[in-house]
């Protein structure tokens, strides 16, 4: 197997939202607007398909990298590339919304893949909440509480700070506030049910909700539960510290202080620098960058002071 094969930067895709902010060009350095939410840093989705900045493939989109060189990432037999990393950061409050799994998409929407994401969240105010799940407790009671606008009701909110990894399976109600931004890795999938917007007028009126397939994927009564949060203060520096490991994708967080080694052992390592700057294996990387280690990288070292998450199947 071929050693030390190039890292693969990504050109990020930027995304202009009526919740976005500066946040991500002031404090990032993207290309981004006055109301840019969502930045996708590592991305093969054709609403998004971000292109290799460097090296032999320099200017090639990810999705066709995929196809073209699939041994790049442990030649993987997934039909499309399957995650989708991002930053988000959202100025205003986000929808509350609700994703379908695998098995719905399949029969109701024409795309592979349901979502499943996580958070990693790197900022928030203090004494800040996100809707996380839901109290009714039958789905008639649910469809009750959405037709008769009941939401205040209905939602499950979970205080959170800074440095918190949070779960959201398929089915789950959530939202993100104002305030916050988190890094989402997440199945490579933008199906999302709208099930409540707080009655905001986007161009004088309001986005359409999903209401139909919000009651038909809302898991009910809602497992989100508190085991959906985790807290990862404490964690050690200079180690690959595994945040979870699901059917759909692993997750690391990585601060590195000094120095560490990571074997590339797997179909391609995903990495995002939330802060900071450094190196791997000499190559100068910092704060917003996104890249992948492909398959058969072998040895990765990074070093300097700054903080990762990194991820693979
Ligand atoms: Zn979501």
């Amino acid at each position: 197997m071929a050693e030390n094969r190039e890292i693969l930067f990504l050109k990020p895709q930027l995304k202009d939202v009526v919740w976005g902010g500066n946040k991500l060009r002031d404090e990032f350095g993207y290309a981004a607007g006055d109301s840019t939410g969502e930045c996708w840093g590592i991305s093969a989705h054709p609403n998004g398909d971000c292109e290799i900045a460097n090296g032999a493939y320099e200017g090639k989109t990810l999705a066709a990298l995929y196809q073209e060189h699939r041994e790049l990432f442990g030649d993987i037999t997934a039909e499309e590339f399957p995650l989708l990393v991002k930053i988000i950061d959202a100025k205003q409050d986000l929808s509350i919304q609700v994703h379908p799994d695998d098995a719905y998409v399949k029969e109701h929407e024409s795309c592979p893949y349901g979502k499943t994401e996580c958070w990693y969240v790197m900022d928030c105010p203090e004494d800040a909440k996100l809707v996380i799940g839901h109290h009714a407790k039958t789905r008639q009671e649910l469809a009750d509480m959405i037709h008769e606008g009941r939401y205040e009701e209905l939602i499950r909110q979970i205080p959170i700070k800074k440095g918190d990894f949070i779960q959201i399976t398929p089915g789950t109600v959530h939202a993100i506030k104002g305030g916050f931004t988190i890094l989402e890795t997440q199945q490579s999938s933008d199906i999302t049910y709208r099930v409540y917007d707080y009655g905001r007028l986007v161009d004088g009126k309001e986005r359409p909700l999903h209401v139909k397939q919000s009651i038909d994927v809302i898991n009910v009564p809602d497992k989100a539960g508190d085991e959906a949060v985790s807290h990862t203060d404490g964690l050690p520096d200079d180690t690959m510290n595994m945040l979870i490991a699901c059917e759909f994708y692993k997750v690391w967080k990585l601060h590195v202080k000094t120095e560490v080694t990571v074997e590339q052992k797997y179909p391609f390592l995903l990495a995002s620098v939330l802060e900071g700057e450094g190196s791997v294996n000499g190559t100068a990387v910092k704060k917003g960058a996104h890249f992948i280690l492909p398959s058969g990288y072998g040895e990765a070292v990074f070093a300097g002071d700054m903080e990762l998450i990194l991820s693979t199947l």
